[in-house]
């Protein structure tokens, strides 16, 4: 699905609350404002990222004494443009890009279930359009479910697959995989982990172990650690990333699920909160639904 279709349903939530807001007010005062507040709430924006969108609508209306509600679409889209100036992004990222490693290693982590296994194929598929040859890892060995679905992806895709037994140790998968990637010339390997969030010391302690046998082969692997949050979930996606990067070295994010859900606003508070670049974002089940983000053409499309 395109930006536009995918995020129909945060914006048609947004955009008629923001209506309603507006609505028989000639002028922005404190009562728009709460309004576009609980707005913005309701798209999942967050407190935080909210608070400071309203914070610098309510200095221009100070600063300009009397805003009238006609401009406040386009305020507001500049604001929420603003807050993301300094969020880091993936600078014109493209996947026919040359990249800086050969294999160039990623590792994906993030709970079961938000869509890790799926971004993995649809990663795959962009990388090898592109001209890439890719490997994948299957390092969740803790379902088999897991290496099952993985396996599937490798199929679909045409990409070949490292994976061993379930209950395999994840490291000795991981270490079979970037060898395999040495030793056939691979452009990409990307690595599947299980997310495990419930012991933040175990999860630390894996993911550097997995770390640690990778860089047995290439010391300055992984090149990306790309964390996946499933975008439906709103607040708890945040709340994932903060355990997360507090648990390990996380370099890019991809927010998955932002079709068929009214909380999309999520990316701009993760965008905001997390001084690390959203990188992709997933716009369906297909291999083709995974886009590039670009934090203007989100902004402008909940508003188009
Ligand atoms: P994992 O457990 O994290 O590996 O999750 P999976 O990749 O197996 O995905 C879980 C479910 O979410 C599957 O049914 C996927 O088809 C679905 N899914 C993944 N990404 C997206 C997306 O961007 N949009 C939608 N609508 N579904 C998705």
């Amino acid at each position: 699905e395109t930006l536009d279709q995918g995020l129909e349903k945060t914006k048609s939530g947004f955009l008629s609350k923001l209506t309603k807001a507006i609505a028989g007010k000639s002028s922005v005062d404190d009562e728009v404002l709460d309004n576009l507040e609980e707005a913005l709430v309701s798209a999942d924006v967050g407190i935080e990222t909210t608070v400071q969108i309203i914070d610098r609508i309510e200095k221009r209306v100070a600063k300009d004494k009397y805003l009238n509600t006609s401009e406040l679409n386009g305020i507001l889209q500049q604001e929420m443009e603003n807050i993301l100036v300094d969020a880091p992004e993936a600078e014109s990222y493209t996947f026919a890009s040359t990249l800086p490693a050969k294999p160039y290693v990623i590792l994906v982590v993030g709970v079961n279930g938000v869509g890790k296994t799926t971004t993995i194929g649809k990663l795959a598929y962009n990388f090898k359009k592109a001209g890439k040859s890719v490997l994948l890892g299957a390092a969740d060995t803790f379902r088999a479910a897991a290496v099952d679905q993985l396996t599937i992806w490798s199929d679909r895709v045409g990409v070949p697959i490292v994976k061993q037994g379930m209950g395999a140790d994840p490291a000795s998968v991981a270490f079979d995989t970037v060898q395999s990637g040495v030793s056939k010339g691979a452009d990409v390997v990307i690595i599947d982990t299980a997310g495990r969030l419930h012991n933040k010391a175990h999860l630390m302690d894996e993911l550097s172990k997995i770390k640690r046998v990778i860089q047995k082969h290439i010391p300055e692997a992984p090149h990306e650690v790309l964390l996946v949050l499933d975008g439906s979930t709103g607040q708890n996606a945040l709340e994932q990333a903060r355990q997360f990067t507090a648990a390990t070295d996380v370099t890019a994010l991809a927010i998955t699920k932002l079709d068929g859900t009214a909380k999309g606003g999520v990316v701009l508070a993760i965008a905001n909160q997390f001084k690390i670049p959203v990188k992709f974002i997933g716009m369906g089940e297909k291999m083709e639904d995974l886009l590039v983000f670009d934090k203007h053409e989100f902004v402008d499309s909940l508003f188009s």
